[in-house]
């Protein structure tokens, strides 16, 4: 069955039109409509690294908060902490961060939460009986909400070739172990020079994988589990995560993930920002990012997978942009196997607004 992807068209990367049309599409759309008085609404985003200028304006989220308030809900824009060196290594400079990037209460209507605590550790654990992912650890509020809204910048991935909603949800909303078993089957190694032996991996490790040789802490291959509670443990940025991963099985897990997260919601909206549309996501770009797409518009769906599969298809409208610019073609991997995982629709009705 064919979803319904919304979609205006934003030609502009003035700030005021842009606005314009956001309200215009929730005005069409009005997606917030069943939203009841007094309900928490966890509003998912990203402010982007330190260095990233084009994530998601804090003006258009205002207007998003301002728009679920008219119904007596009670917004909260939340993320997570991220696993590699960076102001959103921890929920204290993650917090600050997005104060100076605009994301303060004050600015955009709602508090921003940052939802697996201060190391990235806290959260509920669950099995799956998935392919690739047996266990995940997610933000503890996950599972007594009704709803959830889902902002993305689309935008290139270094490994699943397109970053959007599914991304977003996948290792954007689950505690940090969870990002490190997704980033990686191998396991986490010890930078030595980096090492200052303060025992906090060793303490921490449920596999007693992790022991002293010569004065630095060694992970022994053979017991390690691949939980990642080390990488958020040690303070000296001293173990470091197998970056290489394949391609497909990363798109897999990012699936198997979104899947189980997307379960403990009833009601779900996507919106995708299609402007900006740099070839590395707002975890790495800088202001010198090649935006390696013109700008499409801003779309709208009830289906993950559909809006998406959209987005890249729009991108890759007149000529094949993904493969002229090297960015890897992951997404037909992710995109099948959500569908075949019961995702989302590959076939979608797109809404022009
Ligand atoms: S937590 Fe980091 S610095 Fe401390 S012993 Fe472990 S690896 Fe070394
Ligand atoms: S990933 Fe988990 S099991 Fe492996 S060394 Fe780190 S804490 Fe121990």
């Amino acid at each position: 069955m064919k979803s319904d992807v919304y979609l205006i068209k934003v030609k502009t990367n003035d700030l005021e039109e842009r606005c314009d049309s956001l309200q215009k599409l929730l005005e069409k759309v009005t997606p917030f409509r069943d939203y009841k008085k007094d309900e928490f609404i966890p509003v998912k985003l990203t402010i982007g690294d330190s260095q990233c200028v084009y994530n998601i304006h804090p003006e258009l989220v205002k207007i998003i908060v301002s728009d679920i308030k008219k119904t007596k809900a009670k917004p909260f824009l939340f993320d997570t902490n991220v696993i590699y060196k960076g102001e959103r290594l921890n929920a204290v400079d993650h917090l600050t961060l997005a104060q100076s990037k605009g994301f303060g209460h004050a600015k955009v209507g709602a508090p921003f939460i940052i939802a697996d605590g201060i190391f990235g550790q806290d959260g509920k654990e669950y099995a799956i009986d998935s392919d690739y992912i047996k266990k995940i650890k997610v933000p503890s509020f996950i599972g007594s909400l009704k709803n959830l809204l889902v902002l993305s910048h689309a935008t290139g991935h270094i490994l699943s070739g397109y970053a959007g909603a599914i991304k977003n949800i996948a290792m954007g909303m689950v505690s940090r172990p969870t990002k490190q078993v997704q980033h990686s089957s191998l396991k986490p190694h010890i930078i030595d020079k980096k090492c200052t032996a303060c025992g906090c991996c060793v303490k921490i490790c449920p596999a007693q994988a992790i022991s002293f040789k010569k004065e630095k802490a060694f992970i022994s291959q053979a017991k390690c589990i691949g939980c990642g509670e080390c990488l958020c443990a040690c303070k000296f940025y001293a173990i470091s995560i197998n970056w290489s991963e394949d391609h497909d099985i990363f798109a897999k897990r990012l699936i198997e993930v979104a899947h189980f997260m997307l379960s403990k919601f009833k009601n779900k909206f996507f919106i995708t920002f299609g402007f900006d549309i740099t070839k590395e996501c707002d975890c790495i770009s800088t202001k010198n990012e090649l935006i390696f797409s013109e700008d499409i518009g801003i779309l709208a769906s009830q289906d993950p997978l559909s809006i998406d599969k959209a987005m890249v298809d729009l991108v890759n409208k007149d000529k094949a942009l993904f493969k002229e610019t090297g960015l890897l073609e992951t997404h037909k991997t992710m995109f099948d196997y959500g569908y075949k995982k019961g995702l989302g629709s590959l076939d979608y009705n797109l809404i022009k607004i």
